[in-house]
This record gives structure tokens, C-alpha cells and sequence, in this order.
């Protein structure tokens, strides 16, 4: 056989128009919060449908500063699936507050109604963060309702969102607080940066606020003509806002983002047919009806996971999983206290099998056939 390259879990992938933009960013002599983040936003605001949108330095930001404007008294139980990025965590605790899990339903890899009450009635929530795993949109009224919060206690972590919807809706158009990722893995690739999209007009001004110190007014809006130097602070915010030269990629990356979308269908059909039948596979599940995977990853069951993906690398194929469960690592451990890492047992048993393929705009058919060949080989081998 000859010597083939290794296929990458991801490449990201810039619209031809970035490298004029950035240009003109750089030629503006504005480079920081300004006029190319406004417009990102509205762009963004305008693809969702949402009524405000934040731009923003990260998800794992957005979300801590959605917790902070809630105003939760310290140290509240917040729920969340176990079965995410550590960021969303983290989210919490900075916020000072207490992460409770819920488990999933293992056919969708995200809290159902049913393990979202089971851990309401456990603990009281005070608020909740649901995720879009994988790009499957959740329900949010359904789970709000099953947590029994009012929907301004729901914040969406919606870093695989951008793509996804349900009855035609975009994630994000009707949320209280949905908070998206542009880091460079993902759908909607900036590199580093994250937004919040809202229909709350009073926590679209408390978080714009607050995504810049606390300031009532950015510098921008300062140098404007008739701006004024002065500004207030009432209250302290983060440093977490996002730039113009990354709004002019978000600009535009949004353009060309739909056909991005395409594409990853057609590799997700790809994988579907190529892989249907394989002995000790599980595809991924989904409740099709009314609902608009975004396909952020393609997510795949197997036993003896971790071998395989050896087995898979030595192959010339890069892999991922998502996500190694919080509650197994050292710091959540000792947060969470063994009883609670105890609730979530499909978490646990499913969260030993997953494994993520490449999937990507660009990806080749001819890639993709050898990351079938190379999965099979490995799943006959324990047949
Ligand atoms: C990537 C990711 C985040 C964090 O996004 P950043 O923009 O890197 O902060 C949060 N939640 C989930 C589910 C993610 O996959």
C-alpha cells in the first residue's frame, strides 16, 4: 500500500472574502469592538432570526456572563448534562455556582424530559443549561417545563447550534439566552469568538454591558461624533468582548456558512449509507421530525473505543471523542462529591463508546472511504 497522509479530524475552512476583509480591518485603523462587530452581530442576528445578538471572545464567556445576569443567589444549583465541554462547567463554577447533572438519553446523546425531572427532583434548580450535542437541537420548552423553571432560567449552550432548528426555527430565534461558539472546530469557524443570541431586551442590555467591564458605554461609541468620554460602571463585568477583526471573519464565514451546511449533510448521508450494517456500530440516532440537524459532529458507537481509535490513527485516521463526561475528571470529582457523579449512569456507560469521525466542508469522498474501510476493519477484528 502506499504511503498515505493522514486524514485530520477537522480542517477549518475560511470564505474566499476573509483575507479582503481582514485588510480593510486593518487598513480602518479600528481593530477592536466597532463598527465590523455591530454589523457581525446583526448578520448573525438577521441568519437566527433572533431579536439581539452579542458578539462575544468565547462560548464558555457567553455563558458565564447569561449566569452572572441572572442574578442567582451564590452557590444555586444548576443543572446540566454531564455529557459536555469542561468550558460549560467551568461556566458555573466561575459564576459561583453549583452544577448538578442530568443524564441522557442515550439515543440522542442529550438530556431527555425524563432525566432532566428526575434531577429537578432531586435538587431544586435554579436555573439550566441545555446543549445542542452534536448539533441535534434540544426541545427547550420541553425541558424548561420538565425542570419546572421559567424559560428566563434557561440558558442554551448552542456551540454546535449555528444550522440546527426545529419546526423551521432556527436555535436561538425564540431563546431567552442561546450562547454560540466561532472557536476553529466548529460550524461556524472564526477561530477564537462566541455570541448570545436573545429575545430579552433587558438582558441584551445588561450583558452588552457586562461583556465589556461593566462599562455603560464602549470606546467606540465614545470616539463616535458627539460621543462623550464619560461612562458609568454599576456593575462588574467580564473582559470578554469580541473584536472587529474577528467580526470581519464572522462576516464572512456567515456567507458561505449554508453551503458549508450542505456539505456536511451530504457526509453525513455519506457515512449513513456507508456504514449501515457494520457489526458492533451504533449511528447516530435522531428523532428526525421537525427537526434541523446541524451536523457538528457525526458521532458513532463502538466497543473498545479507546483501542479502536489506536487502531484508527495508525490507519491515517484522526478521530475525537465528545465528550470525555465532566464528572469524570479530577476537579468536578472532587466538586460534585462522589454521590453525585454516581446519577448518571447512561452517561457513563455510553460515554465509554463514543467516537466522533471527521466530518467537515472539504472532506473527499475518497477520505471518507477510508475512514469506513479503516472503522470496519477495526469492528470486524471483535466480531
Ligand atoms: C466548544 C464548546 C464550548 C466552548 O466554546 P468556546 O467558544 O471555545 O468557549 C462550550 N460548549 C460546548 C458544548 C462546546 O463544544
Amino acid at each position: 500500500m502506499s504511503e498515505q497522509t493522514t486524514i485530520p479530524f477537522n480542517i477549518t475552512s475560511f470564505a474566499g472574502e476573509t483575507a479582503d476583509a481582514l485588510v480593510k480591518v486593518l487598513d480602518s485603523g479600528w481593530v477592536t469592538t466597532g463598527p465590523q462587530t455591530a454589523a457581525f452581530e446583526q448578520d448573525f442576528a438577521d441568519y437566527l432570526g433572533a431579536a439581539h445578538v452579542i458578539a462575544v471572545a468565547s462560548c464558555t464567556t457567553a455563558l458565564e456572563l447569561c449566569l452572572r445576569a441572572l442574578d442567582l443567589p451564590p452557590g444555586s444549583a444548576v443543572l446540566t448534562p454531564s455529557l459536555t465541554f469542561c468550558g460549560a462547567i467551568n461556566a458555573i463554577l466561575h459564576a459561583g455556582h453549583r452544577p448538578v447533572l442530568v443524564d441522557i438519553d442515550e439515543r440522542t446523546l442529550v438530556p431527555s424530559p425524563e432525566t432532566v425531572a428526575a434531577a429537578a427532583a432531586r435538587v431544586r434548580p435554579a436555573a439550566m443549561i441545555v446543549q445542542n450535542q452534536g448539533g441535534y437541537p434540544v426541545d427547550v420548552p420541553a425541558l424548561t417545563e420538565a425542570a419546572g423553571l421559567d424559560r428566563t432560567r434557561v440558558i442554551e449552550d448552542a456551540a454546535h447550534g449555528p444550522g440546527a432548528g426545529r419546526d423551521g426555527r432556527p436555535v436561538g430565534a425564540d431563546s431567552f439566552a442561546a450562547c454560540f461558539s466561532f472557536y476553529a472546530t466548529k460550524n461556524m469557524p472564526i477561530g477564537e469568538g462566541g455570541a448570545i443570541a436573545t429575545s430579552d431586551p433587558e438582558l441584551n442590555d445588561r450583558v452588552r454591558a457586562m461583556r465589556l467591564h461593566g462599562m455603560s458605554k464602549d470606546s467606540w461609541k465614545r470616539y463616535l461624533p458627539g460621543g462623550n468620554w464619560r461612562y458609568d460602571v454599576k456593575r462588574a463585568g467580564l473582559k470578554a468582548n469580541m473584536t472587529d477583526i474577528q467580526a470581519a471573519i464572522g462576516r464572512a464565514q456567515l456567507g458561505v456558512l449554508p453551503g458549508w451546511q450542505r456539505q456536511r449533510a451530504e457526509l453525513v448521508a455519506g457515512y449513513d449509507e456507508r456504514l449501515a450494517g457494520t457489526p458492533g456500530l451504533v449511528l447516530p440516532q435522531r428523532e428526525l421530525d421537525g427537526v434541523q440537524h446541524a451536523w457538528h459532529l457525526y458521532q458513532v458507537r463502538v466497543p473498545d473505543r479507546d483501542a479502536i481509535i489506536e487502531e484508527l490513527a495508525a490507519a491515517g485516521v484522526s478521530t475525537s471523542v465528545h465528550f470525555i463526561p465532566a464528572h469524570q475528571m479530577t476537579l468536578y470529582r472532587e466538586v460534585l462529591g462522589a454521590e453525585e457523579c454516581a446519577t448518571v449512569p447512561v452517561t457513563d456507560r455510553v460515554g465509554e463508546e463514543l467516537l466522533s469521525l471527521p466530518l467537515y466542508p472539504g472532506l473527499s469522498a475518497d477520505a471518507q472511504d477510508r475512514v469506513v474501510s479503516a472503522l470496519a476493519k477495526a469492528l470486524r477484528a471483535r466480531s
